[in-house]
């Protein structure tokens, strides 16, 4: 199962990829999770990268690809995927059909998750990570059962530095110059479809439940 999750920052594409990597057994592969990771670990990698994260502009291409093109060479990553913030220039798509092609593999779905703008910055200006194992929360929508601690780990909660309202409405204009053209690309795919995400974490997710079995993706659906 190769599945792309598609939309805006914020849509729910981390969140949705979590719970279809849990419930299907494949990997959950988050560019920005990657770069976070850089970052934490103070590598060179990560110094580059938050210079361009910081004032929510995106890492360059050539950077971007070649961590893809790493995580796709490891076998781990090779026997299906769910890739979440990835490709998001025309540059990176391209790449992407390239490492497909070379790895013989299709994607078996493409699922662009619509939000509008202002639930966008509703719901990443409320996001917390934890800072140990990195699940997901938002204050309102999806609170921790303890005030800002992670219900599977216990980790502490925190807000990610471009996740205040000034980087994230340049995100957005971002998304909107560079990302949104992919619809296009992608709507060519055979197997894209657009989903309403502005429902609930849970109908959104049966959502594409329902997609992927339509599809017939994978046994365990
Ligand atoms: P993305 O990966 O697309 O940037 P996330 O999955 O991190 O988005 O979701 C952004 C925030 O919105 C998170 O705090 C998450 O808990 C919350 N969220 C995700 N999906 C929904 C939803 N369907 N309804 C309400 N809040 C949601
Ligand atoms: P995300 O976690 O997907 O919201 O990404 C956080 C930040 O990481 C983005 O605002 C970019 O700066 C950077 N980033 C993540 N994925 C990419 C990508 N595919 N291309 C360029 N930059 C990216």
């Amino acid at each position: 199962m190769f599945i792309l999750l598609m939309g805006p920052p914020g849509a729910g594409k981390g969140t949705q990829a979590d719970l279809l990597a849990e419930k299907c057994g494949v990997p959950h592969i988050s560019t920005g999770d990657m770069f976070r990771a850089a970052v934490k670990a103070g590598t060179e990698l990560g110094k580059e990268a938050k210079r361009y994260m910081d004032t929510g502009q995106l890492v360059p291409d050539a950077v971007t690809i070649g961590i893809i093109r790493e995580s796709l060479s490891k076998k781990e990553n090779q026997k299906g995927f769910i890739l979440d913030g990835f490709p998001r220039t025309k540059e990176q798509a391209a790449a992407l059909d390239g490492l497909l092609a070379e790895l013989s593999v299709k994607l078996d779905a493409v699922i662009d998750i619509h939000v509008p703008g202002t639930e966008l910055i509703n719901r990443i200006t409320g996001r917390r990570i934890c800072k140990a194992c990195g699940a997901n929360y938002h204050a309102l929508y999806n609170p921790p059962r303890a005030d800002g601690i992670c219900d599977k780990c216990g980790g502490v909660l925190y807000q990610r530095d471009d996740d205040r309202e000034t980087t994230v409405k340049k995100r957005i204009e971002v998304y909107n110059e560079q990302t949104k053209p992919l619809i296009e690309y992608y709507s060519r795919h055979g197997q894209y479809t657009e989903l309403d995400g502005t429902k609930g974490i849970k109908e959104v997710f049966a959502a594409i439940l329902a997609i992927l079995s339509s599809k017939k993706t994978h046994d365990n659906l």
